[in-house]
Formats: C-alpha cells, structure tokens, sequence
C-alpha cells in the first residue's frame, strides 16, 4: 500500500467524518451488541403500553435489590429505590456517596408511551353482521398504517366495585386479534385519490371483534351480546365497565431481526423503549458507581407530556427536592449542579426518502448514538438548546470511553419538526442535551433501529453514570 499524501494526511487529521460501528467492531464487540440485542428485544414483547414496560423496568429492578419508595419515605446514602408512579411512570434512583450539592444528580430521562389507537369510552357496537370497537388515535400515527394488520388489546378496566381487571389480547399463540378494515382496490379508486392523511379518517379506525351472534332470537344486537358475553365471562366486565378503561390496541408483531446479517430490528415502540432500556440497563448493570443517578421513564411524551404522569409533572422535581431533604442539602443547589441527557429517538436518514433529510446532519443508521443539540421547528422553535460546554462536555465523556457517536437535526430545515421531554427537564435549571437511538419508519406500527446503535446508546448512558 503507498503512503499517504501529506494532503491527505492533513485531510485526516483536520475534518471530520461519522464512523459506522459495525466496520469499526472487533467480531467480540459485534457479539456484544448482539447479545445485548437479545434483552432489550425481550423487553420490547413485554413492554407494548406504558402500564407493561413500568411492570418489567420494576422486575428488572427488584432482580438488582431495588425496594419500593413512596414520596416522604427517608432517603439515605446507598439507597436504590423505585418509585412506581401511578403504574403509568417510573423513577429508579441510586444514592452514592459524592456530595450531590457538588457533583449533582446524573439524570437519564426517557418515555415509555408509544403511538398507538385508544378505545373511546363508550367503545363497542355492531353494524352489517360485524361486532366493532371505535377509537381515538394516541399522538401522531399516519392512519393508513393502522388498517388490515394483526392488533392486540391491552389496558385495565376498573369495574363498578373498583376492581381493576388487566387485558391482554392477542399476544399468545392462539389468541384471537384484533383488525380494522380497508378498502379493496377495486372500490378504491375515489380513496387513491385523497392525500395520504385524508385517505382514513380518525372515525374509520374501528376495531372488528366479531361475528357470531347470540343465540335468541329476542336481542337485536346479537353480535355486540357475543362479545359481551365473552368479555363478562373472562374477565368479570359489563360495556359499563368501558367508561372506566384503558383500552389500547397496538400492533400484535413481536421484535424480529431483520436482514440476512440480522444487523437491525423490527418492532413496535422503538420509541421510545429504545432508549428506556439502555437507560435502566446502564444503571443496573453499575451498582458501583459513587455518583447519585436517577433515570426517569415518563408517559405522556406522544402527547406532549402533560398530565400526572407526564414529565411536565412535577413530581420528577419532587423525587429530587426529597433526596437532597434527606442528605440535608439544598435541592437548588443539587439541581444547579445536576446533568440530564434526555433519551429520545431521532429520524434516521433513509434513502429511500431523501427529500426531507440533509444528509450532512442527519443520523445515519449504524453510526452510533445520536445527539440532538436542539429539536423544534420553525427556528429552533420549543426546542432546549444545549449549550456549546455542555456538548463539549458530553464530546469529552464519550472520546474518554470510547463511545462513538454522532449529531443530527430531525430532518431538514422548515421539513416539519418535533420534540421532546428536554425542555421540561432544563426548565428546572438541569442542563441537559437530546441523545438516543436514530430509528427509521418511526411511529409505524413496525419501526427498525440498528443493533448497533442500541448497544452504543447503552455504552452512552453507562459513560455518563459510572
Ligand atoms: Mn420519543
Ligand atoms: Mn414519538
């Protein structure tokens, strides 16, 4: 081989240029993300609602010696508590023995909602020989990928007495599914005509749940009665019971590999369980570590994070406030001192829709964990924009522990846009940057990440706690 020019020495030295993690991994290290592969994918069949992928962080966490703690309850060096927010939303939190007025709070903040189709609350009717449940979509879906593929049924019901009963539907070998309906070409050709987003409206999306009436001749809505009967029978439940439910259909797909070098994976809820992994992942697997860490999964992210269990909810500040009363430090302190990444996916490019990316600033799939310094629209609109020493800071952690990495914006300038919990998190004077896993067909019923980026979010997260 001839040497290099000195241009082209010089070249090397001075630009820069994304690195793909798969040419860079030794066949060890490629063993690694596999295998890591293979948890988080187990998590994701676990973890299709909110309400699941609090239960498995939970599970995962007890595995580790985690105990449950209420708001109020004493805090003291050494603690690994979880606190179970209304099943909904989660905070584990590891108290070291770093002076947490001087080095803060490390803090990882990801979502565990995932877009999907709510039932309304008065649900089921039945029209033309078909039983149906009708719905009301939850944060941004593009409606026609919804119809004519396998749904399962998950959520609570709580009955008259208070009881709550869990469903799930759809998931086991040999459940049933459930559906919606789609226009055959042949009668299609008005729908082709629509735009994308008109072609299914919100009110198309109805759930098929059957077809066999009841037996007598009396009720006039025998197919509804069925499955009425069935739900009573299972599950204890009358249609009143809907009124206080939380029903979801999501896509009834396990995570598969995809590819002939299974180098990426399918499945549904990437985001944000991508991140939410990686992040309870890191901290248990350092039990060790002398710094106090907190990893937040929040609900509510698809529809701007508002509500109780949402990350606008203060009670994340109050987990903080409760720490630092019991170490007898000043919670302002703590949280001037305190740094956050805020774990999220991002748009991976994808050259099959070159348009809407600018190549040069866009993730690219396999090139490492990727950090947002802003998100928004429309200038930098809603977005936190970290600050220069704050990237500097994180640039350094990740060169010091070899993690590779990369940044992006979301897609082109003006191209559209969009958010995340960042910019809760800094409102409280907690400096914090965007970092997670670029995913493509995000918020389709099946999105795809790489393997690869997965496990460097993971080394990510682990650099910042230890
Ligand atoms: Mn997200
Ligand atoms: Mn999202």
């Amino acid at each position: 081989m001839s040497e290099k020019s000195v241009g082209q020495q010089m070249f090397d030295k001075l630009s820069y240029k994304k690195k793909n993690i798969y040419e860079e991994a030794s066949s060890e290290k490629i063993k690694a993300i596999f295998d890591y592969s293979k948890g988080y994918m187990k998590y994701l069949d676990d973890s299709k609602t909110e309400r699941e992928a609090v239960c498995a962080a939970i599970e995962l966490a007890k595995q580790k010696g985690y105990t449950e703690y209420k708001i109020g309850d004493k805090i003291s060096v050494g603690d690994k508590k979880y606190l179970n927010h209304h099943d909904k939303s989660l905070v584990l939190f590891s108290v070291g023995d770093n002076d947490i007025e001087r080095d803060g709070i490390r803090i990882l903040a990801a979502h565990v909602d995932s877009p999907r189709l709510d039932l309304k609350q008065v649900p089921m009717y039945e029209d033309a020989g078909m039983a149906f449940l009708k719905t009301h979509y939850y944060g941004g879906v593009k409606k026609y990928q919804w119809t004519a593929i396998p749904l399962a049924l998950h959520g609570v019901m709580v009955k008259a007495d208070g009881e709550a009963v869990e469903v799930k539907i759809g998931e086991e070998e040999g459940d049933p599914i459930f559906y919606i309906n789609d226009l055959l070409p042949h009668l299609g050709q008005k729908q082709s005509a629509e735009t994308l987003g008109n072609a299914i409206s919100g009110e198309t999306l109805n759930i098929l749940i059957g077809g066999l009436p009841y037996d007598d001749k009396e009720v006039s809505d025998k197919i509804k009665l069925t499955a009425l009967s069935l739900l009573n029978e299972k599950y204890g439940v009358t249609e009143e019971d809907f009124l206080s439910a939380e029903l979801s259909l999501v896509p009834a797909y396990k995570a598969r590999d995809i590819g002939f070098d299974r180098a990426l994976v399918a499945a549904y809820g990437h985001d944000d369980k991508v991140c939410s992994y990686p992040a309870v992942t890191a901290l248990l697997d350092n039990p060790d570590t002398k710094r106090t860490v907190m990893v937040v999964l929040a609900d509510k992210e698809e529809i701007g994070s508002v509500g109780i269990t949402g990350m606008q909810c203060e009670v994340f500040m109050d987990v903080i406030d409760e720490i630092s009363a019991s170490l007898g430090k000043n919670s302002r302190v703590v949280r001037n001192n305190s740094k956050c990444l805020s774990a999220d996916v991002t748009a991976c490019y994808d050259p099959n829709f070159p348009d809407v990316y600018e190549k040069r600033n866009s993730a690219m799939i396999s090139c490492g964990t990727t950090m947002s310094k802003y998100t928004g629209a429309r200038g930098k609109s809603s977005t936190n924009d970290a600050s220069a020493e704050f990237v500097g800071y994180i640039r350094k952690l990740f060169a010091d522990n070899g993690v590779i990495w990369q940044t992006a914006e979301l897609g082109k300038v003006d191209a559209g846009g969009g958010g995340t919990v960042a910019m809760y998190i800094a409102n409280h004077n907690i400096e914090t940057v965007d970092l997670g896993v670029p995913v493509i067909s995000m918020h389709a019923p099946y999105e795809v990440v790489s393997k690869a980026d997965v496990y460097s979010t993971y080394e990510a997260f682990v650099a910042f706690v230890k």
